[in-house]
């Protein structure tokens, strides 16, 4: 049964969020909206909403596939948007890297794209305000933010998510760097992965020429933004 758009409820810095008229579900719209530095700096990409959803999307039925729950429930009302289940949000930024870059560099000083052994996940306090900052597994519960089975449960699951990702963007010629994911919890206490997982939230490089595929392209200031969006979703696209 499809389900009807309803009133606009939320527009965040990329993502615009629709009620539907099923009490269980939103329509999550990828805008062309683009930020970075907790918005300091923003720009509008032309294409990136439906370049963004196309791989999301595809992404999400993959994890749904494996056996790892999503908040996922099929395709919007147009191109840019899909059809999810509502979800109590979880404060936290999940990170997974498969090799150090960005703010893990900046952080400890080790080299530029030192490997890691497997997932190195971390986590920080979604909170604009604050800045995004790291948090301890320690914070997490100590804070009320999840106990310590649903951190180990969060850990297990991201750790699914970053094989099934890296996977997903090696077969479009792309090696996944690293990664962010969050978590909601539905009403009957069931802990989802919510959100997008797009080029917004992953590093992705061309396993050919070694170029960024992903939002590093802003924040750099490296050019041909929409383009290597629009790219990777035609990747995707053929894929499936
Ligand atoms: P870093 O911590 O090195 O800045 O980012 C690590 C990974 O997480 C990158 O793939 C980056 O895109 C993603 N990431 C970290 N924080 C955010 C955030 O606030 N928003 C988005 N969209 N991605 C983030």
């Amino acid at each position: 049964m499809a389900v009807k758009r309803g009133k606009l409820i939320h527009a965040g810095k990329a993502n615009n969020v629709y009620e539907t008229d099923n009490p269980n579900y939103l329509e999550l719209e990828a805008s062309n909206r683009i930020s970075a530095g907790n918005g300091e700096k923003r720009d509008v990409i032309e294409g990136k909403g439906v370049a963004n959803n196309t791989i999301s999307k595809a992404i999400f039925t993959k994890l749904e596939k494996l056996g790892i729950p999503t908040h996922y429930v099929g395709e919007g009302s147009n191109d840019a948007s899909k059809i999810v289940k509502k979800a109590d949000a979880i404060l936290l930024e999940v990170i997974g890297r498969f090799k150090a870059t960005g703010s893990y560099v900046k952080a400890y000083g080790v080299p530029n794209m030192m490997p890691f052994d497997g997932v190195y996940i971390e986590y920080t306090y979604k909170s604009d305000s604050a800045g995004d900052p790291r948090i301890t597994a320690d914070a997490i519960v100590a804070n009320g933010l999840l106990s310590r089975r649903e951190l180990g449960y969060i850990e297990y699951i991201t750790e699914r998510v970053a094989y099934a990702v890296k996977d997903f963007f090696a077969k479009c010629n792309g090696e996944l760097i690293d990664f962010k994911i969050e978590f909601g919890r539905l009403p009957n206490g069931q802990i989802i992965v919510i959100d997008e997982i797009s080029p917004d939230t992953c590093r992705i490089i061309d396993m050919t020429t070694g170029q960024s595929l992903d939002k590093d392209r802003f924040r750099k200031d490296l050019g041909a933004v929409s383009e290597a969006y629009v790219e990777l979703a035609k990747r995707v696209e053929k894929m499936s």
